[in-house]
């Protein structure tokens, strides 16, 4: 919830739908002063302004910076705009790396002592014919016009220190309301570029904010056209999305526009687990569990696909009690196939689905356990494991998880004991190698690996101990069996 008091650009969110006032005076010049104060240009930026100034054209910071910077937090990048054309821009530039990969676009990156920033000139998007991407793109020479092509009015502001704020589309009003609203008419606006209904959830997502109606119902009305966009451009928005701190409370509200392109999380809709261990259905459970994990991509990825594969394996007994034997690999199985789709890579795919897969596990107080589950995961996926198992439990019927959370907890600590105390719980932490077995006179070839696998296995377990004379005694045992 922003407030004026730590956001002299923008007044606290409260009254969707009010437009901005339109009578300037002395208020406006305060606030205008309150706005400059608000917006600090990093000196890099000041300087990219200032050398296209001086060269007689109009140079601003524009975008998600600006939005940022207005709510009092730290933009991600600084994305500039300005009436020189790309050419005007390349020679304005000439002194400087450049990179040209954007330029028939209207995009030069220069690079300002090692740090990239991306310039477009004005720009006005010709037809959309395939919702993706504009055919053409005319250059123009007012900053209105470009910021008319943006997608919603929070994002359609300009600033520099000479001109101070550019907001021809109410976009200071809609922060200060939290409201996403499209530029110019909805409908059109996401029949151009689909991809804008999944950007509208995502800030929805990250800054809390409300669709505006006539935004939303477009949306909607829209969503057939999300098939024509790349997934890739799916994903890193969903991931955004997943990421934000409203996320449950969006994937609630929007839960058909996610179906339309995971259509397997449809069946877990209102699905009641009939058990008493659960007092949410199956997909308000899931957006529970969203809610309790860090805000870590894998982890925001692995809670929201944990129980997908509950559907398919849901059996009831003639008491009415519901079982899911098995849904923990079917849903990993499920994951897979829709990662697969959405292009993941693979080191996030896979962390992923081994998280799903083993929270089956149920945590014993022993080292040992630690130790076997360390084996099976590897820390970085068990601590995962640990983040979820967390996050299942507050989200499931209070009145049987009392101490759950507890013994999660106090199994993290074992697993922390483990690790501190290097103790072995895989093959590089043996104190014997396969080239001690061969010195052994053992021949090069599976037995190696079968007497390894089983050492690891004792000394896991505890009934070895990790040192080289006894695990040396006991291969002579191991070769005669
Ligand atoms: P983030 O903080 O995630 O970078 P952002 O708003 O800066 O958010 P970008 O994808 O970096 O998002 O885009 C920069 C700006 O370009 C946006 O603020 C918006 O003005 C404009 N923009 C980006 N994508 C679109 C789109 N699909 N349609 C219209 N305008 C867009
Ligand atoms: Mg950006």
């Amino acid at each position: 919830m922003v407030t004026s008091k730590s956001n002299p650009g923008v007044t606290a969110k409260s009254n969707p739908g009010v437009t901005a006032k339109s009578n300037p005076g002395d208020a406006d010049k305060q606030h205008i002063q309150e706005i400059t104060l608000m917006i600090r240009l990093p000196v890099k930026v000041k300087n990219l302004i200032s050398i296209l100034q001086a060269a007689g054209f109009e140079a601003f910071a524009v975008g998600g910076c600006v939005r940022d910077s207005l709510l009092g937090r730290e933009p991600n990048d600084w994305d500039l705009c300005t009436s020189a054309t790309p050419d005007e821009m390349e020679s304005v530039f000439n002194n400087f790396r450049v990179i040209e990969t954007g330029l028939q676009h209207g995009t030069l990156t220069v690079l300002m002592d090692g740090e990239a920033f991306e310039i477009t000139t004005y720009r006005i998007d010709g037809e959309y014919s395939d919702g993706r991407r504009p055919d053409e793109v005319t250059f123009t020479s007012k900053i209105e016009d470009d910021l008319a092509r943006r997608d919603f009015t929070i994002n359609a502001m300009a600033y520099n220190d000479t001109a101070g704020l550019v907001d021809p589309f109410g976009g200071q009003s809609d922060l200060a309301c939290g409201l996403l609203r499209c530029v110019g008419e909805p409908a059109q606006r996401f029949t151009e570029d689909s991809l804008r209904i999944l950007r509208c959830i995502r800030f929805a997502s990250q800054l809390d904010y409300v669709t505006e109606n006539s935004t939303a119902d477009a949306m909607y009305e829209c969503l057939p056209l999300l098939k024509r966009v790349a997934v890739e451009r799916i994903r890193t928005e969903f991931d955004k999305l997943l990421c934000g701190p409203a996320a449950s409370g969006v994937l609630r509200e929007h839960r058909e526009i996610i179906a339309d392109f995971i259509p397997e999380i449809r069946p877990m809709f209102d699905l009641d687990q009939k058990n008493d261990y659960h007092i949410y259905d199956v997909w308000e459970h899931t957006l529970h569990v969203l809610q309790h994990i860090p805000a870590d991509p894998k982890l925001r990825l692995a809670a929201f696909f944990h129980d997908i594969g509950k559907p398919s394996t849901m059996t009831v007994t003639d008491e009415d009690w519901g079982h899911f034997y098995g849904h923990e690999a079917t849903g990993a199985g499920i994951t897979n196939s829709v990662m697969r789709r959405l292009k993941y890579d693979n080191e996030t795919r896979e962390d992923v689905i081994a998280v799903i897969d083993a929270h089956k596990i149920v945590f014993q107080q022993t080292q040992r356990h630690a130790r076997r589950c360390l084996a099976k995961l590897g820390e970085p996926r068990l601590r995962m494991l640990i983040e979820l198992e967390l996050a299942d439990v507050k989200s499931q019927n209070p009145a049987f998880t009392g101490g759950r959370a507890e013994n999660i907890l106090a199994f993290n600590d074992l697993v922390d004991e483990v690790l501190a105390g290097q103790q072995c719980f895989s093959m590089k932490d043996l104190a014997v190698s396969g080239r001690d077995l061969m010195d052994a006179g053992i021949p090069q070839g599976p037995e190696i690996g079968r007497i390894l696998k089983i050492l690891l296995e004792q000394v896991i377990e505890g009934k070895l101990p990790n040192e080289r004379q006894a695990l040396m005694e006991s291969i002579k045992i191991l070769r005669q069996s």
